[in-house]
């Protein structure tokens, strides 16, 4: 099968949606689909928790655009682009606003005002909640509004290849999960909105569909990827689950205790302690268990986890404030927040880097060149707003800001744009036997063994603390995992259903993925935000004030850089 459409975006997160929005309020005759390989409702977005940020000044009169923005670069250890940065924090009012008014259910203040929270790294409180459920209030509006502009949604099809031809975006190829119909898309404009990656490693606050598909498929289809090194590991995920326990809980005032009761972060950050940049907590944490500060289960010293104590915030509080993460707690691991303090260690979170584009949302090829009628927005993209490490609830409000602006961007774009052309039967076939292979080779590997394998590899090798020693050995694993990758072997060869068909697709693009961060982190010879080097301890403005940019293909991978945008705050060093 064939379609045609004006525009099709892939991903139904906060990004895809809001940029869909944003195309059918600017031109409503557009044809505009949107895929997803969950339900929309189901995207990454809607587990996202403490808030968004702006400055609405509500709690705090004396901030200013200029201080989030001051804030987000000292937070990105000055490798976010000063001029998407600046876009970023000025636009978050009125998006903010725009949310208000589509019917998202903020948190308020006494007087009807949209309540506003601390957050780590930021310097006031700015941080806009719907209690500890933001992106689930924020997405249901979002996707409801899909329905009434006429967006068509295909959910449940899973996206397989991008088709790029002579440094032009023509189209796609996707599968339905339902039936196993290969169904190829052409279009004037494609949005890549397809989240992050966490699922390449072992511990994650990810959903299962954080496979990095969308960069496995760019890079595949030679877009380059910029900044891969900087992978975020949140510093409370919830032991030994993984899962997020939200800066929320700090930003209401709760405390990491090691197995002596200290608050070790006023060895870390004595100004800002809890409330410290994430890079910076998940380093303090994890020192604390390698010297021995860490706790076992039965509370002595020597173990896995620090405790994340919230029980001073009292039982009202926790419960009006940060209702989702007590309940996450006691569900999980049978902790009651209220009179027993929370295990946590980092966990896997968040993905700086991305596919590179500028702040239109358009894909670059080099340094100088964009790729025709190729756009990517939200977790998958790299702008770069948050450098080399993201401040908590930026994200939200980069898909929010960069959704709209990249719809705005898109909508203009396809106007005087003709359908491209491509021979649709090639692609059919060349897709189709690659399902096959998948489908009836005989190998003796299981799918969970080998993805265990590899994010246990990733974990252990480009962890929170990397070097040049354990990166090598990391890409001598990989390798390896890549000829076990050829011999694995399916139970369900039908098309109807076939989940364990795409838990293969999704392994392959995690490879990729693991593998341009491996080779990403092993050139960066520097410590710079989310990026510590055990064997390269400081951070190196002459030699590595610029991002990354790799280029995949099977053979191997080709690392080059473009410029950092530094127009409002030079490099200084960093303390909190
Ligand atoms: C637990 C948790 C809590 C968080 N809390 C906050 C917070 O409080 N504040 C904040 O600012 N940030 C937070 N974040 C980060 C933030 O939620 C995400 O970065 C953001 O929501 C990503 O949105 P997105 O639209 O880019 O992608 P996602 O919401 O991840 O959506 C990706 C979409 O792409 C689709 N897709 C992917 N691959 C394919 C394919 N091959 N074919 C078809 N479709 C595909 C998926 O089905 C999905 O619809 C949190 C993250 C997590 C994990």
């Amino acid at each position: 099968m064939a379609i045609e459409r004006d525009i099709v975006i892939v991903g139904g997160g906060l990004a895809g949606c809001r940029a869909a929005l944003e195309i059918k309020r600017i031109d409503p005759d557009l044809s505009v689909a949107l895929v997803a390989k969950t339900h929309p409702i189901r995207s990454h977005s809607v587990a996202a928790q403490g808030g968004i940020a702006a400055v609405l000044n509500n709690i705090d009169p004396d901030d200013t655009w200029e201080a989030h923005a001051f804030d987000t670069v000292k937070g990105s250890d000055y490798l976010a682009d000063q001029d998407a940065v600046e876009i970023l924090t000025k636009e978050a009012p009125e998006v903010i606003l725009d949310l208000e008014h589509l019917g998202v259910l903020f948190s308020r203040l006494p007087d009807g005002r949209i309540a506003q929270r601390a957050f780590g790294g930021h310097s006031h409180k700015r941080t806009c909640y719907a209690a500890d459920k933001t992106g689930h209030a924020i997405l249901h509006e979002l996707v409801c509004n899909l329905k009434r502009h006429g967006v068509e949604v295909y959910d449940e099809w899973y996206v397989l290849n991008l088709i790029v031809e002579e440094g032009e975006a023509k189209g796609l190829l996707m599968y339905r999960l339902l039936d196993g119909t290969l169904t190829s898309v052409r279009a004037k404009a494609i949005l890549l909105a397809t989240g992050g990656y966490g699922r390449v490693f072992n511990t994650t606050s990810n959903d299962y569909a954080s496979t990095g598909d969308g960069l496995a498929m760019a890079a595949a289809a030679g877009i380059p990827l910029e900044d891969m090194e900087f992978v975020q590991f949140h510093p409370t995920g919830l032991y030994p689950v993984g899962v997020l326990i939200s800066e929320a809980v700090r930003g209401e005032g709760a405390y990491l205790i090691n197995c002596h009761g200290d608050r070790f972060m006023a060895s870390y950050a004595p100004k800002q302690m809890e409330l410290a940049p994430r890079d910076i907590t998940s380093r303090a944490i994890t020192l604390e268990i390698q010297a021995g500060r860490g706790i076992h289960p039965d509370g002595s010293c020597g173990g896995p986890f620090v405790y994340l104590d919230l029980r001073h915030l009292g039982p009202e509080m926790i419960m009006s404030r940060v209702p989702f993460c007590w309940e996450e707690a006691h569900r999980l691991v049978g902790i009651d927040a209220v009179t027993q303090p929370i295990p946590v260690r980092p966990t896997a979170h968040y993905s700086m880097g991305g596919i590179p584009v500028n702040t239109d949302g358009q894909v670059r090829q080099s340094p100088d060149s964009l790729v025709a009628g190729l756009f990517a927005a939200g977790e998958c993209a790299c702008v770069s707003v948050h450098g080399a490490n993201r401040l908590g609830s930026n994200s939200l409000l980069e898909c929010v800001v960069f959704g709209r602006r990249t719809g705005a961007a898109i909508a203009q774009y396809v106007q005087d744009r003709k359908f491209p052309r491509f021979d649709g039967r090639a692609y059919h076939t060349g897709t189709r036997q690659r399902l096959n292979q998948l489908l009836n080779q005989h190998g003796t590997r299981r799918i969970a063994q080998v993805r265990q394998a590899l994010q246990d590899c990733m974990s252990q090798y480009c962890g929170v603390f990397r070097s040049d020693a354990t990166m090598r050995e990391g890409l001598n694993q990989l390798a390896q995992l890549r000829e076990q990758y050829g011999e694995i072997w399916l139970d369900d060869r039908d098309n109807c259903w076939n989940t364990e068909l795409i838990e293969a697709l999704e392994l392959g693009n995690l490879m990729i993925v693991g593998e341009i961060i491996l080779a990403s982190a092993l050139n960066r010879r520097e410590s710079r935000g989310a990026h510590s080097r055990e064997d390269f301890p400081k951070r190196d403005d002459p030699q590595f004030l610029k991002h990354t940019l790799a280029y995949y293909s099977p053979a191997g991978i080709d690392v080059h850089s473009l410029p950092v945008a530094v127009n409002r705050f030079p490099p200084q060093e960093r303390n909190y």
